[in-house]
């Protein structure tokens, strides 16, 4: 229901955490974070409201690193436990997505990486997509070109947001039927279903358009269409006051 992503100086953690909380009053039913640190990446998620999850967070601390995502859930495959909370993760616990809709050729794209000797954790639609994403970047080593190469292969609507532990200083999303828009600072980039995620930070925004993928780093961002062709990006300045 709600995604936060973050690349750049701060903790990553405290950003999407702090986002995530401007988020809340869309509703959700689970949370999850997963940030990139020390050549590896870690996750936690949690059914019920954000507090649950800062109770994990003090619990079972992760490390601390400045690129991270994170996800307020609204179920709609899978019931609203800890299993089926994002983010969703590959076998290899390398890569770590985040999804807002419904992709609906999930049962097809669950059989076929059954076949091909995957494991799938939950009983979510989004799942496949961490599955899908490991096994382009394994091929390609890049991330944005593998979000391109899955993004072909869904159905339906879907904000998706990525972290690969082989590219630290990355994060990235794509939209099709759901928004998504990029903020962009000072050494830091941002990604959120909605700019009051970010608005503490930067006020500069991108709106992702239809059938998008964009690469966030720290000094800039990249977009192209699903093929790869460059989008033409233009920021505007968001002056309400969140
Ligand atoms: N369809 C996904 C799920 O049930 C994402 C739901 C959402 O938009 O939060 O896990």
């Amino acid at each position: 229901c709600g995604i936060v992503g973050y690349v750049g100086g701060q903790s990553a953690l405290d950003v999407v955490m702090a986002g995530l909380k401007r988020l809340e009053y869309r509703g959700y039913d689970s949370g999850g974070v997963a940030v990139l640190a020390d050549g590896g990446l870690a996750a936690a998620k949690k059914a019920g409201k954000l507090v649950n999850l800062e109770k994990e967070l003090v619990d079972r601390p992760l490390p601390s690193g400045s690129t991270g995502i994170g996800h307020t859930r609204w179920a709609t495959h899978g019931a609203p436990n800890d299993t089926n909370a994002h983010p969703h993760l590959d076998n290899a616990g390398r890569v770590a997505v985040v999804h807002n809709g419904i992709i609906e050729n999930f049962a097809a794209l669950r059989e076929e990486l059954a076949e091909r000797g995957h494991t799938l954790a939950s009983e979510t639609d989004t799942e496949v997509v961490a599955h899908l994403l490991a096994e382009s970047f394994s091929s390609c080593g890049d991330l944005a070109e593998s979000m391109r190469q899955v993004c072909r292969q869904l159905e339906g609507a879907f904000t998706l947001v990525a972290v690969h532990a082989d590219e630290p200083d990355v994060v990235v999303g794509a939209r099709r039927n759901s928004p998504l828009v990029v903020g962009v600072g000072e050494g830091e980039s941002f990604l959120a279903s909605d700019v009051a995620a970010f608005i503490a930070h930067t006020r500069s925004a991108i709106e992702l358009g239809q059938d998008q993928v964009v690469e966030l780093r720290r000094d800039g961002v990249e977009v192209t269409d699903f093929d790869g062709a460059p989008a033409d990006v233009r920021s505007y300045h968001v002056d309400w006051d969140a």
